[in-house]
């Protein structure tokens, strides 16, 4: 774009082009757009480089700094929740930025041991390295991991594309059993694969801690479900798994990340039927969504854990929070036009 004056004029332009689509073609079209929109690159610069597209992504994310990070975490664990901090930046090009971004992990986590934040970490693969070499991924998990095994500390491996998940369930589980750190080290499944069954009951077969979650990116129906409905329907059925008797047996601690009051009604239900104690699993949300609901079952006595980003790296996050609830277009298109 060689203008950059023009840029809030395009942007506009784009987003008033996707409330068209919503208006016409429902939110499934949304969806599908704003998903491929979060993985190009033009509307990533386009994007990142327009001050009020970051002030409306301001709500979903802490800052730039680990500071900022902090600071939130001090807020969030004020309210009764605890926090998992997770550097943002994902599909990075070289060894160097893998490297930078592992830096910046490990500082984080003595950010958090010095400042005495309930909190743990959260990161993607592919800002570690997964689409250079996977050896580059697993070389700069276990620096981490060191670093989280030296401050009492725990890092979840985050998951992305339903490409990469054999890789990082094989790298997760190679850090976890021959290298050693246990329960240091924990994982995601996303219930929209039709796989993720049987990756859960091998997980829980394993005492494994898992983060279950419905799944945030664009997959064709070979590997995932097209209906929302059957994603819910796997979700409900993945989390009673995580809770059974069997499970927790094996030393499993279940977490769940949804902001849908369905999920969460279900697995209380479920938890209370089989007499589950309330601390013994956790559901965790993103920072800036869902607050009231974050709060009230804290309450309640569930243990919450909200997901706070923070870094430069925001447009993909971004774009994927939107596409989770085009209802929230409506909200950034409002700002750009005030
Ligand atoms: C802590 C955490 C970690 C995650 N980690 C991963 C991961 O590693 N890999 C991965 O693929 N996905 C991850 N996700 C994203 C997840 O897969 C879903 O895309 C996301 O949580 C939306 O699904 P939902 O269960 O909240 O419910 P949905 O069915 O999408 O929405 C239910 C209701 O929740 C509210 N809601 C949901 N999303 C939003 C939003 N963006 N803004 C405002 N309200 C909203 C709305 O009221 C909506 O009606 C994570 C989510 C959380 C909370």
């Amino acid at each position: 774009m060689k203008n950059p004056k023009r840029f809030p004029l395009v942007l506009l332009i784009v987003l008033l082009g996707s409330g068209l689509l919503l208006y016409w073609f429902g939110e499934r079209w949304l969806r599908a757009v704003l998903l491929y929109l979060s993985t190009a690159v033009w509307a990533q610069y386009l994007v990142s480089h327009t001050r009020l597209a970051w002030r409306v992504a301001s709500r979903f994310i802490a800052g730039e700094t680990a500071d900022d990070a902090i600071a939130a975490a001090r807020t969030v664990n004020s309210r009764g929740l605890s926090a998992t901090l997770n550097y943002l930046g994902e599909h990075v090009h070289t060894p160097q930025e893998a490297a930078y971004a592992r830096d910046e992990i490990v500082r984080l986590l003595d950010c958090i041991q010095q400042s005495g934040v309930d909190a743990n970490v959260s990161v993607k693969p592919s800002q570690l390295g997964l689409n250079i070499d996977p050896r580059l991924l697993y070389e700069n998990l276990h620096i981490v991991l060191n670093r989280a095994r030296q401050t009492n500390n725990r890092v979840r491996i985050d998951m992305e594309e339903s490409s990469t998940v054999d890789t990082t369930l094989g790298i997760y589980r190679r850090l976890r059993d021959e290298d050693g750190y246990g329960r240091h080290v924990g994982v995601v499944i996303q219930a929209y694969l039709y796989r993720s069954q049987q990756d859960i009951a091998a997980l829980m077969s394993e005492g494994a801690w898992v983060r279950l979650c419905k799944g945030a990116y664009a997959e064709p129906p070979e590997v995932a479900f097209p209906q929302k409905a059957d994603t819910d329907a796997s979700f409900v059925q993945l989390a009673q798994h995580m809770l059974s008797a069997d499970a927790r047996q094996h030393g499993a601690y279940p977490c769940f990340a949804t902001h849908d009051e369905t999920m969460v009604q279900a697995i209380r239900q479920f938890a209370q039927a089989q007499q589950i104690p309330a601390d013994a699993f956790e559901f965790q949300m993103l920072y800036g969504i869902r607050r009231e609901l974050q709060e009230q079952l804290a309450a309640q006595g569930y243990r919450v854990r909200v997901y706070i980003p923070y870094g430069t790296a925001w447009y993909p996050y971004f774009v994927r929070r939107l596409a989770e609830r085009p209802a929230n277009m409506w909200f950034f298109i409002g700002n750009l036009l005030r």
